[in-house]
């Protein structure tokens, strides 16, 4: 309860685009494809989609349609019992577009399916492998439901041709029962990710954790040591924002020199990299991120 948080100065941004941004988006116009870029008003889309400069372009699409089967109460996906059927040309579809678009590195992310016997994990794979076979260059990061934990699943997508299996913890332990679907886990989603690298160990494995949700550093420094434990590669830490008024309240606007400080921490554990920032997502320039650090 209690008054809404002010939006503070660090978040009120602009959103700068290049040329870059205004091909892929032109491009984009007929392919059929759903961006999280663009459906969240996601704030870097002009850095992540304007690549150049060495930068490669990034950006994320979402598969497996628009409707989730999980009602997490930080997340503005549409919630369903029984969403309509997965579509079958729907990985050749996206296969061609991602061809035809010409990203650098492209987040595939999908909606929950809990309604479907594989959760959706055979056409989660079989859009990377159409991807991939159509531009083997391309570099792909799967960023996965928790498939109930099902090690087929996790395996299935893990083999498929990714170079990165990641899947979000989302937040502290103790705040799992306020912000995650009861579907979700702590320990659930730490199992996803060893699980991947297990089946894989050439994939790098990525996680992140959303800030301003109530947590204390203490269990953000817990929730990190046990994502390295669990040999996560990588990490992002960004600020949480409230998407309605139907949504889990801001607790808290993180400020700056605290994200830095988490990211000093992660260097300091041990992860090939850690982002950290208000306005870091998941997928923030994360084709940058993995040349730079993982590629180099
Ligand atoms: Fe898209 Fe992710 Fe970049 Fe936002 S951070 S623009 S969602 S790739
Ligand atoms: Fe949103 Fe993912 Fe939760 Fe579904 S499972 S409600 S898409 S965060």
């Amino acid at each position: 309860k209690g008054e809404r948080l002010r939006l503070p100065p660090w978040l009120k941004t602009d959103i700068p685009v290049g040329r870059e941004f205004h091909r892929l988006r032109r491009d984009l116009r007929g392919l059929g494809l759903t961006t999280v870029c663009e459906e969240a008003k996601c704030p870097n889309i002009g850095e992540c989609w304007g690549g150049g400069e060495g930068r490669p372009a990034t950006a994320t699409i979402m598969v497996m349609g628009d409707q989730c089967t999980r009602g997490c109460r930080f997340c503005s996906v549409k919630t369903a019992r029984s969403p309509p059927p997965l579509d079958p040309a729907e990985p050749v579809n996206t296969g061609m577009a991602v061809a035809k678009w010409g990203v650098d590195y492209i987040v595939i992310t999908s909606v929950d399916r809990d309604d479907v016997e594989d959760m959706g994990a055979d056409h989660f794979a079989r859009t990377v492998e159409e991807i991939k076979k159509r531009n083997p260059v391309v570099l792909v990061e799967g960023l996965t439901p928790d498939f109930q934990g099902r090690k087929d699943c996790i395996a299935r997508v893990a083999r498929s041709g990714l170079e990165v299996y990641a899947h979000n913890i989302e937040t502290v332990r103790e705040l799992h029962w306020l912000v995650r679907d009861p579907r979700a886990g702590y320990r659930q989603s730490l199992e996803v990710l060893e699980h991947a690298k297990q089946v894989n160990p050439d994939l790098v494995t990525k996680s992140s954790i959303m800030l301003g949700c109530g947590e204390t550093d203490e269990q953000v420094l817990q929730t990190l040591n046990d994502l390295r434990k669990s040999g996560v590669d990588c990490v992002t830490l960004g600020q949480y924002m409230q998407p309605t008024k139907q949504h889990l309240k801001v607790k808290e606007y993180v400020p700056p020199e605290k994200f830095k400080f988490w990211e000093d921490v992660g260097e300091r554990l041990g992860f090939a990299y850690t982002a950290s920032g208000p306005l870091v997502r998941s997928s923030y320039k994360a084709g940058e991120f993995y040349i730079k650090n993982i590629v180099e």
